[in-house]
């Protein structure tokens, strides 16, 4: 017997994977969801189920948690309530896709091929780090990659903070951490005329009295010990190659991120990183009709829960209304 096509399928599952599976199922839409298969290479990449929020301790700016809440826990919460409205959970990564022909296919990890007539793209995007060993065993400890999410937890509260990289993320960063911090170090491996950074970003940055920049230079090694967290950071002047040690307790890494769009296979239209490009930024519309694209996969510029989960939510409208059309 000749299985039927879904009528959508969900690959990531984040903020925006479980909305939009929430309203689909609500839709009657009966969604699969690929959550991402528990595999080493995943642990590695960062790219394990439940995404970026389940690799963080405690999320403060999510609505509706005044106490906050454990990233984890909020993502376990999301995960329940699509399955108790009738998602169909897969713990496998999607490998490869054919969008070339409607319904689409897909294969996931175990090597089985599934068909939808809709698809919708929600596997995020993992932030670029430096790659040094002491830079991993201190994240979550001092060394993140996202200051709204964490540059207001205690530990960075009026204490010296290093924010890495020249672009507008670390300009933001830089920009916002100054409000906690008593100083902000920024270190840029170039000179400050070679930042890719909007100048009227630099130059806010820049002018903030907390923020003191650090040019052509390169962290070496994130400092510090198992009780404190990160204490301290050895930084190299690439030109010169002096060294110098700089108090911090806290690193944010602001050097670009990855979306997880490889077993696309280049058959969407993305941006030069990679994100996938929306039709219409209203929208969450793809270069292939009825396939869908929500949270940050598609998103280089806001990135939080909140702005995916709300993309998640457009992506099973979208879904939906594109299903009537086709007369489905
Ligand atoms: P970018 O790619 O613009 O900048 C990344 C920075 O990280 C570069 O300065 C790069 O150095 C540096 N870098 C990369 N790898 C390393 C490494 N291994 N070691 C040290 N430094 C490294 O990324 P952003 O995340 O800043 O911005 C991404 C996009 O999002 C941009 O289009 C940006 O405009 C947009 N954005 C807009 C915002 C806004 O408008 N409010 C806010 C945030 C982002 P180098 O310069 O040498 O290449």
């Amino acid at each position: 017997m000749v299985k039927q096509p879904e009528k959508i399928v969900i690959i990531g599952s984040g903020p925006a994977g479980w909305t939009c599976a929430i309203y689909a199922a609500r839709a009657n839409l009966k969604p699969v969801m690929y959550e991402g298969a528990i595999s080493e290479e995943n642990r590695l990449l960062g790219t394990l189920p439940l995404g970026q929020l389940n690799l963080t301790t405690e999320v403060e700016n999510f609505p509706g948690f005044a106490k906050g809440v454990m990233g984890p826990d909020l993502m376990m919460a999301m995960r329940d309530q699509a399955e108790r409205v009738g998602t169909r959970i897969l713990t496998e990564d999607i490998v490869s896709v054919d969008l070339s022909r409607r319904p689409f296919s897909m294969v996931d990890s175990t090597g089985e091929t599934i068909s939808s007539q809709t698809i919708v793209i929600a596997t995020g995007a993992r932030a670029n780090y430096l790659g040094l060993a002491s830079e991993s065993r201190f994240k979550n400890h001092g060394v993140s990659a996202c200051a709204v999410c964490d540059g207001a937890l205690p530990r960075f509260r009026n204490k010296p903070l290093i924010v890495v990289g020249g672009g507008d993320s670390a300009c933001e960063e830089g920009t916002y951490l100054s409000k906690f911090a008593s100083v902000v170090h920024l270190v840029y491996r170039k000179s400050r005329q070679q930042m890719p950074a909007s100048p009227i970003m630099v130059e806010r940055m820049l002018s903030n009295a907390k923020v003191k920049p650090i040019w052509n230079s390169v962290v070496e090694e994130v400092i510090g010990d198992d009780e404190r967290g990160m204490t301290a950071a050895k930084i190299k002047n690439v030109v010169t190659g002096e060294t110098q040690t700089i108090d911090g307790t806290g690193m944010f890494v602001a050097i670009g991120h990855t979306p997880n769009t490889k077993f696309l296979n280049g058959q969407l239209k993305t941006d030069p990183v990679g994100f996938i490009v929306l039709k219409d930024p209203f929208r969450t519309t793809t270069s292939v009709d009825g396939v869908f694209a929500a949270g940050d996969v598609a998103d280089p510029i806001y990135k939080q829960a909140i702005t995916a989960a709300g993309m998640g939510c457009k992506a099973a409208l979208d879904a939906e209304r594109w299903l009537e059309t086709q007369g489905s």
